[in-house]
């Protein structure tokens, strides 16, 4: 089933793209026979090696204070923006919501074209974590992207056109896509993401010709009677026990990473977490429950399995290894070793020869209290007691499973020696849902969300979020330890870029754009985004110019479930495409700024009520709308609801009337009495709100 969305007409987007640019001067100076060559960014993490380190040095320490707006574009939803902007022949590429696809030039802002995969809005409920995407990617002039509903496209690059376009998953399924592709050869590889709502994890090669499958590789084996789909798969098998995991899916998706090298012609995969995340329910006997939470070497040519590293075997915390790989060549004790380096979720940072998988090294670049140490013997780590919530729930444990580092990519500096962590800490109380039943579609953890929500207690609740950080993280991956660290006001910042100037660019969730000395972390530069930026920055020479590029727009999963977990982050999203070079002088329009209007009406429901309301929100509604009911700044905040919305508040949860925005109805999961409840939740922390703000107004 499809939808047509309304959208403003491209004439609009125009309009808005040139709305305070200045037209470029025409001047003979402007390109002289002198001129550097120009550089692009071509591919999503720069190279194959996915270092995000640019040679390109025109900006520097020096005259980095003369970096202006250029031109910005606004994009035309307000959800997350997490996209890597490809430049391919003076054309600026970039993704934003809904899996929408946008062409300007990349000297002017021009809009070329824009596509849209419409998207069905309602497949949003299908989502953990945003309607997202992270960019597209590109050979021979040709696009190549994947959509929330799990469809990999093909466009022309010159005009937008459609080439073709496959289903890659079962859509009876909770699958989808937000990760970029890749492509070796003439093969686009692409993963997708479901986990935390249960699918079995996969990563396909398709024909960048026609879109025929080449290979699949799973990542975790199905129903043993069944057979299994490789050896690999099948000693697999052997690490899990009791089952039927197959029947929720198991997890292990691949939803972000990968990396290649082609001297050793092989690709590498980071692997995602269980499903469900409690290894209790999911593997009752036990067992590593291999491929989840690997790194796992591919032979791209027919996707057979060379080599793995497990970084969470048992996984029980959605510790994925999804996160951001870089390959580089490093002198260890004296000799060069091929290496892959990782930051996953579980705050190990982990150096890996890349060449058979061993084991180098591993050490904390995050808080940890799950795992003492890595064993550098085995290359496992020790868990701590009570860490697996067995008996009793964990106590308030790190990282929690937002990760210590999240999707957001290093950056890698040659010259330096630095890896450049976007890392955070946010910890999470993990118990068994004792009451779990696989409910297809939504949520399934296997996880009771209730001891981890945020307490009313004003002390406790102080002590939790005092835990609550956010920093980066400049990484010696020789000396295994921090050489410096930028502290920032909370956790959920951006993605990395360092370039040859000695520059280390970073959107951050105060929705500034900040260049540092990428030596120290010395601040040199920012620009007010008005809006939280997660996104990494790109750069690219163009006529002898170097520019630098950011998808700004706040969004992704913390900013859905945090609530007051996020300190910087109740900041509005203003999504844009943001271009900046030396003497810029753009201006964005003054941002009005974001306000909440609390006026409940009376609590007229029992205590009982209430409760039932709050396990209900803790099931359903968290996901998008905040811990407590608080909005991170991305879905509308549920304590500001009008009397019209209370009022239709049955129609707008069962009946689904607010679907065009991905509020789907929920009228199969849940009764009258239920939304009823969840709405004395509402208007119970409404009135929560403003005690706690007379108090403290009091003080
Ligand atoms: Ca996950």
């Amino acid at each position: 089933m499809r939808y047509t969305i309304a959208l403003p007409a491209l004439g609009v987007f125009c309009l808005l793209a040139a709305c305070s640019r200045e037209p470029a001067p025409e001047t003979p100076e402007r390109v002289t026979a002198t001129a550097a060559p120009d550089v692009e960014w071509r591919q999503h993490g720069l190279d194959d090696a996915e270092t995000r380190h640019s040679p390109l040095a025109q900006i520097d320490t020096e005259n980095v204070a003369e970096l202006g707006l250029a031109w910005y574009f606004d994009y035309p939803t307000a959800r997350g923006k997490e996209a890597t902007p490809l430049v391919i022949d003076g054309t600026i590429y970039t993704t934003g919501s809904w899996s929408h696809v946008f062409a300007h030039d990349a000297r002017s802002g021009e809009l070329k074209w824009f596509y849209n995969p419409e998207v069905p809005r309602d497949w949003a409920v299908h989502l953990c974590c945003d309607v997202v995407n992270r960019g597209v990617a590109h050979r021979d002039g040709h696009l190549f992207f994947g959509t929330l509903d799990g469809r990999l496209v093909s466009l022309n690059a010159a005009d937008g056109s459609l080439r073709w376009e496959v289903q890659t998953t079962d859509t009876s399924k909770p699958y989808s896509i937000t990760g970029a592709p890749r492509i070796i050869d003439d093969k686009v590889i692409i993963g997708n993401g479901g986990a935390e709502l249960g699918v079995r994890g996969y990563v396909s090669a398709y024909d960048v010709d026609d879109g025929s499958l080449r290979w699949r590789f799973y990542t975790v084996p199905g129903d043993p009677e069944q057979g299994f789909e490789s050896p690999a798969l099948e000693r697999a098998a052997e690490t899990w026990g009791g089952g039927p995991w197959w029947e929720i899916g198991g997890g292990g998706t691949v939803w972000d990473s990968m990396a290649y090298d082609p001297a050793l012609n092989l690709l590498y995969i980071g692997v995602g977490n269980g499903a469900p995340w409690n290894r209790q329910l999911r593997s009752p006997d036990g067992g590593d429950n291999l491929y989840l939470s690997s790194i796992v070497a591919l032979n791209p040519d027919d996707g057979s399995y060379a080599w793995h590293y497990q970084t969470t075997p048992g996984d029980s915390w959605d510790y994925t290894a999804t996160q951001h790989m870089i390959l580089a060549d490093l002198v260890i004790d004296g000799e060069e070793r091929p290496v892959i380096m990782q930051a996953p979720k579980n705050g190990f940072f982990y150096v890996l020869d890349r060449r058979n998988g061993e084991f180098l090294a591993a050490e904390p670049y995050a808080t940890v209290t799950w795992a003492s140490h890595v064993d550098p013997e085995t290359g496992r780590p020790v868990v701590t007691e009570g860490a697996r919530y067995e008996d009793k729930p964990t106590g308030l444990q790190l990282p929690g499973p937002i990760g210590g580092h999240n999707w957001h990519p290093m950056s890698y500096h040659p010259e330096h020696g630095l890896v450049y962590i976007p890392r955070q800490d946010v910890g999470w109380v993990y118990a068994t849902d004792e009451e779990f039943e696989h409910r297809p579609g939504y949520w399934n953890t296997g996880t009771d969300s209730r001891p981890a929500a945020l307490p009313d207690d004003p002390a406790t609740k102080a002590a939790v979020l005092g835990t609550v950080r956010g920093t980066i993280v400049a990484w010696d991956p020789v000396a295994m330890a921090p050489r410096w660290e930028v502290e920032h006001a909370g956790p959920w910042n951006g993605g990395m870029l360092s370039t040859g100037g000695n520059l280390l660019f970073q959107g951050n969730a105060e929705g500034e754009l900040v260049a540092y000395r990428a030596d120290s972390g010395e601040a040199l530069w920012s620009f007010d985004a008005q809006t939280g930026i997660v996104a990494p920055p790109v750069t690219y020479r163009l006529d002898g110019e170097q520019y630098v590029a950011v998808v700004a727009g706040w969004g992704g999963s913390l900013p859905l479930v945090g609530g007051e977990a996020l300190t910087a982050g109740a900041i509005a999203n203003r999504s844009r495409l943001l271009v900046f070079k030396l003497g810029g002088d753009a201006a964005l329009p003054p941002a009005e700024p974001r306000e909440l209007v609390i006026d409940p009406p009376p609590q007229t429901a029992s205590a009982e009520t209430v409760s039932e309301g709050k396990k209900l929100y803790l099931q359903y509604c968290v996901f998008c709308h905040g811990d407590g009911a608080v909005s991170g700044g991305v879905t509308p905040d549920l304590r500001t609801l009008t009397p019209e919305k209370h009022a239709q508040f049955q129609a707008i949860v069962r009946g689904g009337l607010h679907w065009e925005r991905g509020m789907v109805g929920f009228s199969d999961q849940l009764g009258e009495n239920d939304v009823e409840a969840i709405r004395a939740y509402l208007v119970d922390r409404a009135h929560y709100t403003l005690a706690s703000a007379a108090e403290d107004a009091a003080e």
